[in-house]
């Protein structure tokens, strides 16, 4: 226990929450503790990535024990990988019921880099990740039993809920949904779309994580309305 303790404060991991699961430190650990596939492990390894960031060290192990989470950390300390692992490995393989997982994205431009991530942790799996845009909207939309096809969805808030408006989109099997950039999704007035999106996610065992560069009372609120049981990692300044 103090070993966790000190290896937390030496990677500057701040938690905040009831029965948190301890941090792990090497990626050779998703394979021989968590039972992770091999194609995850190996796309890591191929990746180049050498350990894991603090923010993926105490995330990971959250997200894989189903519960929700509220991630604060710097701009580049990888956050998009700290969503991606734990959700790869639940989701275990493609089903064809439709999409199980979204990602809320404020930016076009975040999403597409989101895309190209969950692309690269994903070979050897046939999953299918859809970035939901004009056109992807148009052929689900000719097309129902398309989208039945997919696993993954990456959308920004405006196009998802003209989506959902639309009746183009399925969302009650969706397990894991991840708001990424919460502070900036608030900041372009997301607190407007949430009611339709969080009802046409109706899946009862639905887990939620939301991942920020800063901690804004807005973000804590919106948490704190939508999730159960949060736990709160800060990696970085306590009170930053
Ligand atoms: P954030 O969302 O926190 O701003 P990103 O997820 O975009 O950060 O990651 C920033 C960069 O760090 C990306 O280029 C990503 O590929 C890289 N990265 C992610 N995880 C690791 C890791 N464990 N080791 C080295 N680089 C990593
Ligand atoms: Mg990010």
């Amino acid at each position: 226990m103090d070993d966790v303790k000190s290896f937390r404060k030496r990677h500057r991991i701040h938690i905040y929450g009831t029965d948190i699961p301890n941090p792990f430190s090497s990626f050779d650990d998703l394979g021989s503790k968590y039972n992770f596939q091999p194609y995850i492990c190996k796309n890591l390894k191929n990746s180049a990535y050498e350990k894991p960031t603090p923010i993926q060290m105490q995330a990971i192990p959250i997200m894989i024990h189903g519960r929700d989470l509220m991630a604060m950390a710097p701009t580049g300390s990888g956050k998009t990988l700290a969503y991606i692992i734990p959700m790869l490995h639940d989701l275990k393989g493609p089903e064809k019921i439709g999409y199980r997982a979204l990602i809320i994205s404020p930016t076009r431009e975040l999403a597409q880099q989101i895309y190209r991530e969950f692309k690269k942790m994903a070979v050897g799996k046939k999953f299918k990740v859809c970035m939901l845009t004009k056109a992807t909207a148009a052929t689900q939309a000719q097309t129902p039993h398309l989208r039945e096809k997919f696993d993954i969805l990456i959308s920004t808030p405006l196009r998802l809920v003209h989506a959902i408006q639309q009746d183009i989109i399925e969302l009650k099997n969706v397990r894991h949904l991840i708001l990424d950039e919460a502070d900036k999704l608030l900041e372009l007035g997301f607190l407007e779309q949430t009611d339709e999106i969080f009802a046409a996610c109706s899946n009862v065992k639905l887990q939620k994580a939301l991942f920020s560069a800063t901690f804004p009372s807005s973000v804590e609120t919106l948490a704190n309305d939508f999730m159960k049981d949060p736990i709160r990692v800060v990696i970085g300044l306590k009170n930053a």
